[in-house]
């Protein structure tokens, strides 16, 4: 019934509002191009909701309303990444990964070996009564790889340096997920968890609480300076602050060599992140005069050892062999990431398609750009430059780099385990000093998972990065209609286009910091952004809120170059495949409801969820996100018969127009 309506709709519209082209003197039929591959997004749809008052409800209010909704796109992709990795893991013919699956099955026998290096490890925290074994057992553990409190990453910097950045300590990986949905009262559950698992070991019940509450203090301390390192792994330049004052510069030298690091050596590279981690350096030296600090860092640092540690040891933890093996590896992100790449098969991540389509995103950009009437030649140059020289890395490298590839192998799970996180430092300093351009994809994957449902821009690189979550199956899809793939394709160009957002455009095609704007131009570009707050504000974030269009200023901006971009290009690409008026309208039709449908995700059923988003992201919810681009397409108007008396109608001139 419903996709009876729905075809007939389309029908109506189509016929309604394409100019008729037939030549009735000419005999010659001609030839009709259609794009006939699948397109079965009827079942979600709202028919009885007027595109023009809600685009978003109209594509998805049936399975908003529904009591048993199929999982979203989101939802599906995480499902699918997950289980690629438990597949690479437990399949992968590698060598190391052969000896980790050895040794698990080993452990899972027999795990007294680890028990006993994890007990050695607790004993010589134990020991610890005074500031200088601290911070010796604070080096020690630094050298076995656990990162306790503090940790060394290389980061892009301004210029397309790689630095060497200090920054929060490991975090195992939960607790970054947990820490990336920033439900951070999860700390005072999830500490106590993993003390409890001492109880094994010989531990009084005093003692693990007491181990527990000194946990849970410096654990939310270093969440507090996660959330901004979370953003500065993305996105570096949003956290980056200069901090390393002569004041707290004997202290640094002091930490870098605890952790085996010569500071002077580092010392033009190196920086310190934000206020949340001066809050931890503060802590940290002020153990040197207060016993009740080294207590807290040691019981601290021994939460740490079983945070780490605890998912290997059966003896303690109802563990799996999958998650041993994940447990293990997971630190090498390079090598879990080509590892989960073949276990795709390169031939299952559009790499190449993605690439196509963004080379004549960026020509597209350039040749619009010339034609804009309010940007003077001068910054036109600027911006061209930019666009020209922005580094596309997409999918994954051409060739993997095996120097990237541990060799090791210990004779346990909990050796072999050191050895793989102590492998995965030693890669992460290699970067420092390096270039952007030669680091690449070496340095990428230093932070990015495969597993990531990302893509993302980096003004002080001027790259950007897609990863194969957008590339694969069941979102971009070559079996499906092509106006699904050009549907994705405006999450590829809303990532080019956030070289050129409020944030973007303060800085250069090398990723520096310049004013490359006139003086008039400026002015004529901050009066568009200011109309396109005005238009988002008009909005709301969840019924009775008012969206906050100048928070969400430059995810809506990188949106609005996404679709105009996307649907230029899209159309040229229907053109040339000999589309006509009516069927060139229908995959205009599609397009639309698959942009709609990308942004299909469970938040959006939850007015909770919604009330979070808007006080935690700099996204606008997926239903603004959708209605706020629609109602800026005149193609919309005319597609979907919107009228004056609609919610989301908008005169045409209204309709911002900025590249
Ligand atoms: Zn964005």
């Amino acid at each position: 019934m419903r996709k009876h309506f729905y075809l007939m709709a389309m029908a109506i519209v189509v016929l309604g509002f394409t100019a008729c082209t037939d030549d009735h003197d000419n005999t010659v039929e001609p030839v009709v191009v259609t794009d006939d591959k699948p397109f079965d997004y009827e079942q979600d749809m709202d028919l009885t909701v007027r595109p023009g008052d809600n685009f978003y409800r109209y594509v998805l209010g049936a399975w908003l309303d529904s009591d048993n909704p199929s999982p979203s796109m989101y939802m599906q992709i995480q499902n699918k990444m997950n289980a690629v990795f438990e597949k690479a893991v437990s399949e992968s013919a590698d060598p190391l990964m052969v000896t980790v699956r050895q040794q698990v099955e080993q452990a899972l026998a027999d795990d007294s070996h680890s028990v006993v290096l994890l007990r050695e490890r607790l004993q010589m925290l134990e020991q610890v009564e005074t500031a200088d074994q601290m911070y010796a057992a604070f080096g020690r553990l630094h050298e076995l790889g656990y990162n306790p409190i503090f940790s060394v990453k290389s980061v892009a910097d301004a210029g397309r340096k790689v630095v060497g950045v200090l920054t929060t300590g490991a975090m195992d990986r939960t607790m970054q997920q947990v820490m990336t949905t920033k439900q951070s009262a999860y700390v005072e559950q999830y500490v106590p968890k993993y003390c409890a698992m001492l109880s094994s070991v010989g531990y009084s019940e005093d003692r693990i609480q007491q181990i527990a509450d000194h946990a849970v203090r410096v654990e939310t301390m270093e969440q507090q300076a996660f959330r901004s390192n979370f953003s500065l792994l993305k996105a570096p330049e949003l956290a980056l602050t200069r901090v390393a004052s002569a004041e707290n510069e004997p202290l640094l030298e002091q930490i870098y060599s605890l952790m085996g690091m010569d500071y002077h050596e580092l010392k033009d590279k190196v920086e310190v992140d934000n206020a949340g981690l001066a809050d931890l350096l503060n802590l940290f030296a002020s153990a040197a005069h207060d016993a009740e600090t080294v207590t807290t860092l040691r019981d601290y640092m021994i939460y740490k050892v079983m945070n780490l540690d605890a998912l290997m040891l059966p003896s303690m933890y109802k563990t799996s062999a999958a998650i041993m093996s994940e447990e293990a590896v997971s630190p090498l992100k390079y090598y879990t990431y080509q590892m989960m790449t073949e276990t795709v098969g390169r031939e299952n991540i559009y790499r190449d398609e993605c690439r196509d389509i963004m080379e004549q995103m960026r020509r597209l950009f350039i040749e619009r750009l010339d034609g804009l009437d309010w940007m003077s030649a001068a910054t036109k140059a600027e911006a061209r430059k930019k666009a020209e020289q922005m580094l596309f890395f997409i999918g994954y490298p051409d060739e993997w780099n095996e120097a990237m590839h541990p060799q090791t192998g210990g004779t346990f799970l909990l050796e072999t385990a050191t050895q793989i996180r102590q492998y995965a430092n030693k890669i992460a300093l290699l970067l420092a000093g390096k270039s952007i351009v030669e680091a690449g994809w070496d340095y990428l994957l230093t932070f990015a998972n495969f597993i990531t449902d990302n893509a993302c821009y980096t003004r002080n690189t001027n790259a950007l990065l897609i990863l194969p979550a957008w590339l694969t199956e069941p979102r971009f899809d070559a079996t499906k209609n092509e106006a699904t793939l050009y549907a994705c394709a405006t999450t590829f160009a809303h990532e080019f286009c956030h070289g050129f957002d409020g944030k973007g455009s303060q800085s250069d095609a090398e990723g520096n910091e310049t004013d490359w704007w006139q003086a008039e131009d400026k002015a004529a570009f901050q009066a568009k952004q200011q109309q396109l707050v005005t238009l988002f504000n008009l909005l709301e974030a969840f019924p009775g809120q008012p969206a906050n269009g100048e928070k969400t200023l430059v995810e809506n901006m990188a949106d609005f170059g996404g679709m105009v971009l996307t649907l230029e290009l899209y159309k040229r690409h229907l053109l040339q495949q000999g589309f006509q008026s009516r069927e060139m309208d229908d995959q205009i039709h599609k397009f639309f409801i698959a942009y709609a449908r990308i942004w299909q995700i469970e938040t959006e059923r939850s007015l909770e969820a919604l009330q979070q988003q808007y006080l935690t992201d700099e996204h606008s919810a997926a239903h603004v996100r959708i209605n706020g681009m629609m109602r800026l397409q005149d193609d919309w108007y005319r597609l979907y018969d919107v009228k004056p008396t609609d919610k989301l109608y908008l005169a045409p001139e209204q309709r911002v127009k900025i590249w």
